[in-house]
C-alpha cells in the first residue's frame, strides 16, 4: 500500500462518521494540479545531474495553497500528494485561511555544494514560477530546505513576478524573515504536549520524554519541553542515538551539535540503538524524523502512554489500530506539527503588511491558536467518541468541505 493510501485509510475512517457522500469524498480527495519537472545542471565535477522535482496543489477552497518543500532521496509524487493532502487538512485544523500544497526534488542534499544547491533550488524556481504566488501557492522549508534556500527561491522568483516577499515563506530573519519561524514546529510540539499531558492528569514538569530526529523540530521540541521542566531521556538523529536516565542536559547537547552535528559523542549519555529509543520507557514519544516509523512490527513494544506526532505520517494505521487497543493517546501530525505553518501564516501577512512583528507577539499568537486547535479536537474526539486523529480529520475535512460548497462547485 503506498503512502498516500495508507493516510487516505484515515480521511476514510473520519468520512464514514461524518456521514459524507461518496461525491463528497471523491472530490475533497483529488489534487487539484500535479506537476512534475525535470532539473538538470552541471555539477561541481564537470557531470550533468538530472534531477525530478513535484509540486502537487491539493485544495484551494480556503485560500491559497500552503506547504514545504523537502529535498531528500526517498520524496516521489506518491510522499508528495500524501504530504499535499496532509497540508489541506492540517491548515483547516487550526483554522488557517490557507489550502494545502507539497513539493520536493528527489535528492540527497548532504551530497551537495552550497552552490550546487543554490542551482537546482533556483532552476527548481524556473520551472515552477508560474504555479507559485502569493496569492496562489507558497512554498516553505521541509526536509532538507532550510531559510537560505527560501531566500534563493525568492530571489529567483522576483526575476520573473518582481519583489514579493510573500511568494515563500520561512525565510531568513534578516530577509523578510519572521521571529519564532525556525523554533514555530517545535514549540507548537511543546505546547501540545503540555496540553495533552494536563489531559492525562499528569504535569509536563517531569514528565519523561524520548524524541526521534534532531533536526529543526527535534531539536526545539527537546530545548522548549526542557524550558518546561520535562525530562528528555533519549534522542536519535539519522547516525544514532543516546539516552541518560536522569534525563539529558539539553542545553550542553545543543552546544555539542553545532560543533559535531550528531548526537554521538555527547558526554553526559550512553549510546544506544536507534530502534530502541522508540521502545523506551518513557511517558511522552515525539517522531520527529522521518514517516512510517511506527508499524505493526514495533506498535506492541512501544512503552510510551502518550504519542505526540512531531514528524509527518509517522505512525502506520495497523500501527494505530494498536495503540488504540492499547490505549494509547495518539495527537496526529495534522494537529501536533503544525505550528510551522501557523508561522509561516504569520509571515505572510507580515510580509504583506510590511511590517515585523516583535517574537512575544509571534509566540503568544501561536499558543492562542495551537491551544484553541487541540482543544476544539479533544471535543470533538470527545463528543463522538473517536480518536485525537480521526476528530483532527472530521475537523479538517469539515471545514473544508463547507468552503467547497458554499463557494460552488
Ligand atoms: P530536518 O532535516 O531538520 O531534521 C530531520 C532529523 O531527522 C535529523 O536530525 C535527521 O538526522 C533525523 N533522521 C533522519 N532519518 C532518521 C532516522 N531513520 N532515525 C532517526 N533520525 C533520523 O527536518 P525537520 O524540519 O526537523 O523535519 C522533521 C519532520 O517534521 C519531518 O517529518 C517534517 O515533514 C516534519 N515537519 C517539519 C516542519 C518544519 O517546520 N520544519 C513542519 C511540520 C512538519
Amino acid at each position: 500500500m503506498s503512502a498516500y493510501e495508507k493516510a487516505e485509510r484515515y480521511f476514510d475512517h473520519a468520512a464514514e462518521v461524518m456521514g459524507l457522500s461518496d461525491n463528497m469524498r471523491i472530490l475533497l480527495k483529488t489534487p487539484l494540479r500535479e506537476v512534475k519537472v525535470q532539473i538538470a545542471l552541471e555539477m561541481d565535477d564537470g557531470q550533468i545531474g538530472t534531477y525530478i522535482g513535484y509540486r502537487i496543489q491539493h485544495d484551494n477552497a480556503r485560500g491559497p495553497m500552503k506547504g514545504g518543500l523537502r529535498f531528500h532521496p526517498a520524496v516521489d509524487a506518491d510522499e508528495v500528494l500524501m504530504l499535499a493532502s496532509l497540508m489541506t487538512w492540517k491548515t483547516a485544523v487550526v483554522n488557517l485561511p490557507y489550502g494545502g500544497a507539497k513539493g520536493g526534488i528527489s535528492i540527497d542534499v548532504s551530497k551537495l555544494s552550497h552552490r550546487e544547491l543554490e542551482s537546482i533550488t533556483r532552476k527548481f524556481v524556473d520551472e515552477l514560477h508560474d504555479v507559485f504566488g502569493p496569492d496562489t501557492d507558497i512554498p516553505a522549508p521541509d526536509m532538507g530546505t532550510n531559510a537560505q534556500v527560501m531566500a534563493w527561491i525568492m530571489n529567483q522568483y522576483a526575476k520573473y513576478h518582481g519583489y514579493s516577499p510573500a511568494c515563500v515563506t520561512g525565510k531568513p530573519v534578516e530577509l523578510h524573515g519572521a521571529y519564532g519561524r525556525n523554533e514555530a514546529t517545535g514549540r507548537g510540539v511543546a505546547i501540545i504536549t503540555r496540553s495533552a499531558l494536563e489531559k492525562l492528569k499528569k504535569p509536563v514538569s517531569g514528565a519523561r520524554v524520548a524524541i526521534q530526529g534532531f533536526g529543526n523540530v527535534g531539536s526545539f521540541t527537546a530545548e522548549i519541553l526542557h524550558e518546561m521542566g520535562a525530562e528528555i531521556i533519549a534522542v536519535s538523529d539519522a547516525f544514532g542515538a543516546i539516552k541518560n536516565e536522569e534525563g539529558l542536559d539539553i542545553p550542553e547537547l545543543l552546544k555539542h551539535m553545532e560543533e559535531y552535528k550528531k548526537v554521538e559523542g555527547f558526554d553526559g549519555a550512553e549510546e544506544i540503538d536507534n530502534s530502541t529509543l522508540l521502545t523506551a520507557d518513557v511517558d511522552v514519544l515525539i517522531p520527529a524524523a522521518i514517516g512510517g516509523v511506527l508499524t505493526k512490527e514495533n506498535a506492541d513494544d512501544i512503552r510510551a502512554k502518550l504519542i505526540i506526532e512531531a514528524a509527518n505520517n509517522p505512525t502506520t494505521p495497523d500501527a494505530d489500530e494498536i495503540f488504540e487497543r492499547k490505549e494509547i493517546l495518539v495527537i496526529p501530525d495534522i494537529l501536533a506539527n503544525a505550528g510551522g505553518v501557523t508561522v509561516s501564516y504569520f509571515e505572510w501577512v507580515q510580509n504583506r503588511q510590511h511590517f515585523k512583528w516583535e517574537l512575544e507577539e509571534v509566540r503568544k499568537r501561536l499558543e492562542k491558536i495551537m491551544v484553541t486547535g487541540f482543544d476544539r479536537v479533544w471535543k470533538i474526539a470527545e463528543e463522538k467518541k473517536i480518536s485525537p486523529r480521526i476528530a483532527a480529520y472530521v475537523l479538517g475535512i469539515g471545514r473544508v468541505g463547507r468552503a467547497t460548497v458554499l463557494g460552488g462547485i
